[in-house]
């Protein structure tokens, strides 16, 4: 099986790479590159780069403000952001929301928030999982009660990632507590200005605020804002759930760490030699180098099954895949160790210890 690009997509990786240096703004790319996650203005910057050309929203119609890329070109232009490196267009805006509202939207909805979330005017956040309704998400209890022209929205949301920096959000929240769990929830556009919100910042384990907690209290939602029909909005979350969880590999993001782990040990001393050159990193090299064959291998064969007639949804990686992105990882921290072992021996008296697992050194006798 061929599992290389084709010429035509070749020149469009080659294409989108001069994009991205000519126009990626130096200080994005060096915040990045540092390992820092994009910060908003980050994202909301280079994004509206991006709308210039219609691929901030790759794969939607042109009439909406994309580009009506195939699955493979938009893979390749994916792939290129994270090299970079780049912030990748805003997801829950591109990814999860935009999609929902051509399939399930009014043409009104489509024509007011579209524009405005492939140009990221508005930030929206995922209003999905509560206390108790994750895996298990039809039993949530977030309601929403009919008055008039209008929903009362009460209850909490969790986990809701980046909802400090929202304008908005897409809320699953139940309209009918009689009704089987699946068939009395709704789908409701919510402007998280409205009185009644409280947002709860969560620290997650990396010491970062990406997570928050959102109440709603006697919340007055616009039954405007309701997409699709009243009481169908599993339908619009599975539909959701499907773009969403096909594409969370991050497959080009691990390549990209590893090319600038294997950057660091390629300049970092040691000894009479460099890093890369001892046992430990040379071993580690090896694993990077299956590493990087076994993600170049998964992105063709991933790229030939998009481009293919039967174009199925892209998984998050097959177990090879895992596997060896598994192994690639652990090479790469093998490295950061050995690393972080020497800098601990070079600074000595000064002190500054840094930490390695216990468990790396008694493996790896550092
Ligand atoms: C970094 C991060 C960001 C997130 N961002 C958002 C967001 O923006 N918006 C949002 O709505 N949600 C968000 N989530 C929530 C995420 O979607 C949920 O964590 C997920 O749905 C799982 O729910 P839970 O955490 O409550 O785990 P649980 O459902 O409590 O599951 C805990 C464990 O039990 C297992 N389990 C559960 N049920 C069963 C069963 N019946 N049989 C066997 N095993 C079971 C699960 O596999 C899991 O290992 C985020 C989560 C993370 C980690």
């Amino acid at each position: 099986m061929d599992l290389q690009l084709t010429a035509e997509q070749q020149a469009f990786r080659a294409e989108v790479r001069a994009f991205i240096q000519e126009r990626l703004p130096q200080d994005i790319r060096d915040r990045l590159r540092a390992g820092h996650p994009p910060r908003k203005e980050d994202t909301v910057r280079w994004q509206r780069i991006l709308n210039e050309r219609g691929w901030a929203a790759p794969h939607w119609p042109r009439r909406f403000g994309g580009a009506e890329l195939g699955q493979a070109e938009r893979l390749i232009l994916m792939d290129e952001l994270y090299r970079a490196p780049a912030p990748l267009p805003q997801v829950f805006n591109i990814t999860m929301l935009g999609p929902v509202l051509m399939k399930f939207g009014t043409p009104a909805q489509c024509e007011h928030f579209l524009p405005k979330l492939a140009n990221l005017d508005l930030w929206f956040c995922q209003g999905f999982s509560e206390p108790g309704s994750g895996s298990d998400l039809a039993s949530l209890r977030t309601a929403a009660r009919r008055e008039g022209d209008h929903y009362i929205v009460n209850g909490q949301k969790i986990w809701t990632t980046t909802a400090h920096w929202a304008d908005w959000t897409f809320a699953l929240v139940r309209t009918d507590p009689e009704a089987r769990k699946q068939e009395g929830i709704s789908f409701l556009l919510i402007d998280l200005k409205s009185p009644g919100i409280t947002i709860r910042p969560i620290t997650s384990i990396d010491g970062e605020h990406h997570l928050n907690e959102v109440f709603f209290d006697e919340v007055r939602v616009p039954v405007a804002n309701l997409v699709g029909q009243e009481n169908k909005g599993w339908d619009c979350a599975k539909f959701l759930l499907g773009n969403e969880r096909t594409g969370i590999a991050n497959v080009g993001l691990c390549r990209e760490r590893l090319d600038h782990a294997r950057a660091v040990a390629e300049r970092t001393p040691q000894g009479a030699g460099r890093l890369i050159d001892d046992a430990l990193g040379a071993a580690g090299t090896a694993g990077l180098r299956l590493g990087a064959q076994a993600q170049g291998r998964g992105t063709a064969a991933r790229h030939q099954r998009a481009a293919g007639p039967h174009r199925r949804p892209l998984g998050a990686g097959a177990p090879w895949q895992r596997r060896h992105r598994a192994r690639a990882a652990h090479a790469a921290l093998l490295l950061l160790a050995r690393g972080q072992h020497l800098r601990r021996h070079q600074r000595g008296a000064e002190g500054h210890p840094v930490q390695v697992h216990p468990g790396l050194r008694r493996q790896h006798a550092i």
